[in-house]
């Protein structure tokens, strides 16, 4: 039977949740244990695909085609546990079993209600994710005190009781705010969300604590006892100097694992292998040089917004030993400003996924300028449709070309729907979702990238690269270099006679590790780093 660690938050949110759960499973990890890992959401949304990237970040793909909370990331970019579909479940997903189990009658005359059916239903999609693991980590998302989460902590609490103590653990995760002015930490806030989780009937067994301030042995004795916890559970989380991937170093240094280890009785002594990790760190913390990448896309304000397009860029630098500098461009400046100014000096371009016409002119014209001036370019989904786009119209002379998602009637439909896209209604879940094979072709960068002929990526998109207009680009130069076989549809372009241009329509970003980078990341931050040299030589 598996252990169960149940991580939640108070005070405020953004804590970085999900990023400490994932240091967890990798500290577990390290001292070889099998861990599997999930995020509960609290919200109504039955996935996250229908929201804006403003309102959530960025939509994580798995594997098997589930859209779902970018937390689930950091646990692929940090573990090695098994993500899918059982990875992410959300209120209205819940809601949504469940109503469906009532109607069919399942309940027998019952009358339903939060406590249990909720409940139980909850508990049932923890069990569901476990496997062959020693550990089940699981997020709560959101904050304690929220109404919507209540559900959620009222299932946690019913696990540890039928699960008993010793195999279930409680990790809080809360702020200490510093006060400038008085020079001050404050725990006070940390006791009221102790406090809230109490009276809901869940006792942390651990407090993490985010500081920007070290926390002294005096703080640790007041947070010990007004929080109910014994001093070595009182775990410091200071800010990070370098990179988010120091997390799991602090945490081991704090005795987390220790404590982990010991709270669930799991037979992992001994001191956790972190050899490879800490390789990885040494080269983010001390880089031979830098790079300048500029993405070009719409939501530039918001990091989250394309989390994982920077981390894959990240770990690209790293498989080169260089930092990788971001430019975030927004596409409607592009337009506004012209690309020569906003993308002078960079080493490299890539042009992310994303949806709706605003800022899609401004990306063409990224493209081109890559194109021209024989910039390292990097296309992702929309990215790679935009390049199409950017071809048609100014290599193979068809000036009106376009995307039918942006212009329905366009006399050159370069990217269109399927025929199966066409009759969709329902906005959710209903895109081509998570992994399809693609055969690369022998010659071209990609295939380099790779070193093999068949490959698995991520998908989640409606339109595609219409076949009617294959030959008259690839005569211009623009070569389609990947395929799938199964439904003859266009994975991958690349102009031969640039120094680095690659165009998918699937996402590699969700594959990336930083132990482990994508090797398309890798060589479009080798290209790039080519660039700055030739530049530095000139
Ligand atoms: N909007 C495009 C499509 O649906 C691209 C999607 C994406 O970039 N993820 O095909």
């Amino acid at each position: 039977m598996p252990k169960y660690i149940f991580t939640t938050g108070g005070v405020v949110s953004s804590l970085g949740k999900g990023l400490t759960s994932a240091s967890i499973g990798l500290l577990l990890e390290a001292r070889g244990l099998k861990v599997a890992m999930q995020k509960l959401d609290p919200y109504i949304n039955v996935d996250p695909g229908t929201m804006n990237p403003f309102q959530h970040g960025e939509v994580y793909v798995t594997a098997d085609g589930a859209e779902t909370d970018l937390d689930l990331g950091h646990y692929e970019r940090f573990t090695h546990a098994t993500i899918n579909r059982h990875s992410n479940y959300t209120t209205g997903q819940i809601y949504n079993e469940v109503i469906r189990k009532e109607r069919r009658g399942d309940y027998l005359g019952a009358c339903i209600q939060v406590v249990p059916h909720i409940t139980n239903h909850i508990k049932s999609c923890i069990e569901r994710v476990n496997g062959r693991v020693d550990v089940v980590i699981t997020e709560i998302g959101g904050t304690v005190g929220d109404i919507e989460g209540l559900p959620f902590l009222e299932a946690i609490r019913q696990m540890g009781l039928e699960k008993g103590r010793g195999n279930t653990m409680f990790v809080h995760l809360t702020l200490i705010p510093y006060l400038r002015a008085s020079g001050e930490v404050k725990t006070k806030p940390t006791q009221h969300s102790v406090a809230k989780l109490r009276e809901i009937g869940v006792l942390p067994d651990a407090l993490i604590c985010r500081t920007t301030v070290p926390l002294s042995r005096d703080h640790r004795e007041k947070i010990s006892l007004f929080c109910n916890v014994p001093p070595e559970a009182v775990i410091e989380e200071k800010d990070v100097d370098h990179s988010i991937y120091e997390v799991p170093i602090i945490l081991r240094k704090e005795g987390l694992d220790d404590l982990i280890v010991r709270h669930l009785g799991l037979e992992a002594g001994g001191v956790p292998d972190l050899s490879a990790w800490e390789r990885m760190l040494d080269i983010v913390i001390r880089p031979d040089g830098e790079v300048e990448i500029a993405v070009v896309g719409k939501y530039m304000a918001l990091h989250d917004a394309y989390k994982s397009v920077y981390e894959a860029l990240a770990h690209g630098g790293i498989a080169n030993r260089v930092r990788v500098k971001f430019r975030k461009v927004s596409s409607q400046d592009v337009e506004e400003k012209g690309a020569e100014s906003l993308l002078s000096g960079v080493h490299g371009i890539l042009v992310p996924g994303g949806f709706g016409i605003r800022g899609i002119e401004g990306k063409v014209a990224a493209i081109r300028h890559a194109r021209e001036k024989g910039i390292p370019f990097f296309g992702i989904c929309l990215g790679m449709q935009c390049a199409s786009i950017e071809a048609a119209r100014n290599l193979a002379g068809l000036p009106d070309a376009h995307s039918t998602e942006f212009a329905k009637d366009t006399p050159h439909p370069i990217i269109s729907l399927l025929e199966e896209q066409r009759t969709v209604r329902d906005m959710g879940g209903t895109m081509r979702l998570g992994n399809y094979s693609c055969h690369v072709l022998v010659g071209s960068a990609a295939r380099r990238a790779y070193g093999a002929e068949v490959v698995h990526e991520r998908h989640r998109h409606r339109f595609e690269f219409n076949n009617e207009y294959r030959d008259r680009l690839e005569q211009h130069g623009f070569v389609a270099t990947g395929i799938n076989e199964d439904h003859d549809l266009v994975e991958i372009v690349e102009y031969r006679d640039h120094p680095w241009f690659v165009g998918v329509q699937f996402h590699p970003e969700f594959r990336s590790k930083p132990t482990a980078p994508h090797p398309l990341f890798r060589d479009f931050i080798a290209a790039a780093v080519a660039r700055a040299g030739g530049e530095a030589s000139k």
